[in-house]
């Protein structure tokens, strides 16, 4: 196969900050009154030392990106998009490190981060500075919210960022971000290049630190605006913290997303379009389709070919071209996951595991399938966020939408069916903000990405996304008195 990723420059990179990283504050880097250690999920060897924000240093942050922020609004749509495309071909400039930093970090593979997070991640940024630079035309009611704070999971570090940081800078709001505790590299890294772009100090601060870093960023009194993407459980103890406060709040959180095979799909195309909906980043993805429903008459050979294609998947070191699933981002995920695949077994389900996935250094998972699963049990309900797949069959289209809409999420949904009068008589039914049909996980800077239900409200990306960092300001003038 082909060599490996070199890792050679951002060990460098690395490095040169081991004595600990820093957040960035009002154009500085302030190091932290303690720190903590991220490990290499591949590995489980220390990989850097991050500062742990407090909330002194949540408050100059919130404070430095305040005073920027009217100069930021006043610089205009054309002015604020010329930076916008700057960072974005910095971002291509560094594609190379950008992606083996985010392996490194996250444990996902080299194939991923080079081909999608790091690529959509400047799009983001390419796509927003054009609604900056239509900003006077197309919103000239409206208003930048003003300081933005913003809280980012650890699946998709890079590319949450851009999908936060871009339109808020794009539309005249100051940003202060709290990266996940066991991913924030790149977003690091992504101030370093900032700087080099002179954007100016303030208007991104980047605050590093674990869950209470991001719980004084969300009490702060003087940040008009939360955007957070994470867990349902914490994005609903967000909410209670918001209410009765005058803060904006976009919420993008979990899913049990269902995959929906009829018996006349093309079956080739339903399989490496189910490799990609669960396995893809080792399942740790908000719209995984993380539940096949497969129609009756076809189950029994689907789940057969369905095995035959998992023993092929190649788990390994993230750095490897050739391996499709990395490492899962931390030992406590792990657990998670192993614990909640016991349970399905324990509550009737059958298990089958892709062999040769075992290392005994660093964070691997299986691929792994749970057929006989039941709709009440707890696989079948709760987010696993891992690399698995848990099946039920149906008989009829109208049991697979009462499958399908058997949730209490609603982010995605993907539909199999070469008959597309019977897929575009399923979709609108389907309780979900993204419905793919014969296809999965297709994402575009365009297209607004969010939640129905309990996954959230909000959305990120396309027009609806700008809206969310800009208010409307209704105008009226008086007539002029006429002259008596
Ligand atoms: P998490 O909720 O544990 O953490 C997310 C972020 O919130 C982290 O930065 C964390 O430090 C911070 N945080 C934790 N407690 C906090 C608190 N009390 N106040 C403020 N911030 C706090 O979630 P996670 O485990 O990092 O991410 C996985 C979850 O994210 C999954 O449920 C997944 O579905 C969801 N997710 C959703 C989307 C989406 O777009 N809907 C995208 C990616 C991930």
């Amino acid at each position: 196969g082909p060599a490996p990723e070199s890792d050679a420059e951002a060990r460098a990179w690395l490095s040169k900050h081991d004595r600990g990283f820093r957040h960035f504050i009002g154009g500085q880097w302030v190091n932290g009154k303690s720190h903590f250690d991220t490990l290499e999920p591949a590995t489980a060897k220390v990989l850097a030392k991050l500062s742990q924000g407090s909330n002194s240093d949540i408050d100059a942050a919130v404070k430095a990106a305040r005073k920027a922020q009217a100069g930021w609004a006043k610089l205009g749509g054309h002015g604020r998009a010329r930076y916008l495309y700057a960072l974005a071909r910095l971002i291509q400039r560094h594609a190379r490190l950008f992606a083996v930093i985010e392996s490194l970090d996250n444990g996902k593979t080299i194939r991923e981060t080079r081909d999608l997070d790091v690529p959509l991640a400047a799009r983001h940024f390419y796509y927003h500075a054009g609604w900056a630079q239509l900003q006077e035309t197309e919103f000239a009611d409206y208003q930048p919210v003003g300081v933005v704070g913003q809280v980012i999971p650890w699946n998709f570090p890079f590319l949450m960022f851009a999908w936060k940081v871009a339109p808020a800078l794009a539309l005249g709001n100051t940003v202060v971000l709290k990266p996940a505790e066991f991913t924030s590299l790149s977003a690091l890294f992504f101030a370093e290049l900032a700087e080099q772009a002179g954007l100016p100090p303030g208007v991104l601060n980047i605050v590093t630190g674990d869950g209470d870093t991001g719980a004084a960023l969300v009490k702060h009194k003087d940040v008009d605006k939360i955007a957070f993407t994470g867990s349902t459980e914490v994005g609903r103890l967000i909410r209670k913290e918001t209410a009765g406060t005058g803060k904006s709040l976009t919420l993008e959180l979990g899913g049990k997303s269902p995959y929906i095979v009829f018996d006349d799909a093309d079956i080739d195309g339903a399989i490496e379009g189910l490799v990609d909906a669960i396995w893809f980043n080792q399942g740790q993805v908000c719209c995984a389709g993380s539940r096949l429903l497969v129609q009756e008459g076809i189950a029994e050979d689907f789940i057969a070919r369905l095995k035959a294609r998992m023993a092929k998947l190649r788990v390994g070191s993230p750095l490897d071209k050739a391996v499709d699933m990395g490492a899962i981002v931390d030992k406590v995920q792990l657990e998670r996951i192993s614990a909640l695949v016991k349970q399905g077994i324990a509550e009737g389900a059958q298990c089958y595991q892709s062999p040769g996935a075992a290392t005994d250094k660093g964070f691997f998972y299986p691929p792994t399938l749970l057929t006989n699963v039941h709709p009440a049990s707890t696989v079948a309900r709760e987010e696993i966020f891992g690399p698995v797949l848990v099946t039920m069959t149906f008989r009829t289209p109208d049991e697979a939408v009462m499958l399908a809409n058997n949730t209490r999420y609603g982010l995605a949904a993907s539909v199999w069916s070469e008959t597309i009068g019977l897929a575009l008589d399923i979709a609108p039914k389907l309780q979900a903000g993204v419905v793919w049909v014969n296809s999965t996980n297709l994402f575009d800077a365009s297209a607004g990405f969010g939640g129905y239900r309990e996954s959230g409200f909000g959305r990120e990306g396309g027009r609806e996304g700008a809206y969310e960092y800009l208010k409307l300001k209704a105008w009226a003038k008086r007539k002029a008195r006429p002259a008596s």
